[in-house]
């Protein structure tokens, strides 16, 4: 398969008035033409950071300590902001979480949606209204003609975040990254919106990186899953790997405190007890040892390297040292995932 992104051993820190904030401590990953990864944590993890860093749209008081960004082998941590220009929205785009803050409430649509072509190409004002009322017909805005016109408040939610996806995909992008963009719409709309991401995928081939809180949202648009902790990327796999076969404990979990349609007590939301560490002063062990119940001694001492699972499938836990011991997934994210398969959520 052709990679098109490789992040290698990324790190970014953050300087405050308390000290550095460690925020990302060595993420590696690469994302394949035409695949969804996903990645997945609990707030605070890692995700937004991680992917802000590849379009270098990061705070004032951020340093991108290390590591290489290589888009078509090209390291995009070398470019120059003009360089970065004609990447941002053109080659690569990003969906924001909220769609009314990144509408701009005293433009009309259709000239919001026509603007990253007029910025990066050389079309004609005519030809960029075209265009963008022909992607506010891809993305699903009933009668876009006469709809150009009118103002982000005309809108309701989901047809806003359909908008911010049209702004997103009118120049094409070959990356479109998805940084929780269903989180502030209701559970119907999200799942129009994910469907709308597939048919785009589809329709333009882009590669999406998908970031979310929720691991039921990746069962039906993810090819491959990272599951991010404290700044690390604890496990990645397919997504049948990370739902059939989970290794990591901090994914069992995520899979544990999965919501799902039934809200009977046997199925009720688990969350993880404890917090995360604090990232100014990380742990010398493994971060998630103080909520992990099969913790070891050597947890508290080392970060655990990454174990292979499978081809294509790593976790880095101790307990998957060959002298650790056999330690089952707890019999509960089975059911889950059961019941969830029953309620008609399906895993790609
Ligand atoms: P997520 O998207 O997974 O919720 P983020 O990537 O936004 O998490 O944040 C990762 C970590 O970086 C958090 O601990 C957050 O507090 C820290 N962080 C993010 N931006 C800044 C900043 N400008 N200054 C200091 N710390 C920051
Ligand atoms: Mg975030």
């Amino acid at each position: 398969m052709d990679k098109i992104l490789e992040v290698k051993d990324l790190h970014v820190n953050f300087a405050t008035y308390n000290g550095t904030v460690q925020a990302i401590r060595g993420v590696s990953f690469d994302l394949n033409a035409g695949e969804t990864l996903a990645i997945v944590g609990e707030s605070g993890s890692g995700k937004s950071i991680t992917v802000r860093s590849i379009l270098q749209l990061l705070a004032k008081n951020a340093d991108i300590a290390k590591g290489s960004i290589l888009y078509h082998g090209d390291d995009l941590l070398q470019k120059s902001e003009k360089g970065m220009d004609n990447i941002r929205g053109n080659k690569i785009s990003m969906i924001f979480q909220d769609p009314m803050t990144s509408l701009d409430p005293t433009m009309p649509i259709g000239k919001q949606v026509a603007e990253p072509l007029l910025i990066h190409n050389n079309v004609s004002k005519k030809d960029a209204m075209a265009r963008a009322e022909e992607v506010l017909r891809l993305v699903g805005i009933p009668n876009p003609k006469a709809r150009m016109k009118d103002y982000p408040h005309q809108f309701s939610g989901g047809q806003r975040q359909r908008i911010v996806i049209a702004i997103a995909i009118v120049d094409y992008p070959e990356i479109l990254i998805a940084d929780e963009p269903t989180t502030a719409l209701d559970v119907t709309v999200q799942a129009e919106i994910i469907d709308l991401l597939k048919e785009l995928q589809q329709k333009i081939g882009t590669s999406i990186i998908f970031i979310t809180h929720d691991l039921g949202v990746v069962a039906g648009i993810a090819d491959r899953v990272a599951v991010m902790y404290a700044g690390k990327f604890v496990e990645y796999g397919s997504v049948n790997d990370i739902f059939y076969n989970p290794q990591h404990p901090y994914t069992w979990g995520l899979l544990d405190s999965m919501p799902t349609l039934d809200t009977s007590e046997a199925n009720r939301l688990n969350s993880i007890p404890g917090t995360p560490p604090n990232l100014l002063n990380p742990p010398k062990g493994d971060a998630f040892a103080p909520r992990n119940k099969y913790a070891m001694e050597i947890d508290e001492e080392e970060q655990p390297p990454y174990f292979k699972v499978s081809k294509n499938h790593y976790a880095a836990t101790w307990l998957l040292h060959p002298n650790a011991p056999k330690v089952d997934p707890p019999a509960s994210i089975k059911k889950r995932f059961e019941k969830f398969k029953e309620l008609g959520g399906s895993v790609k």
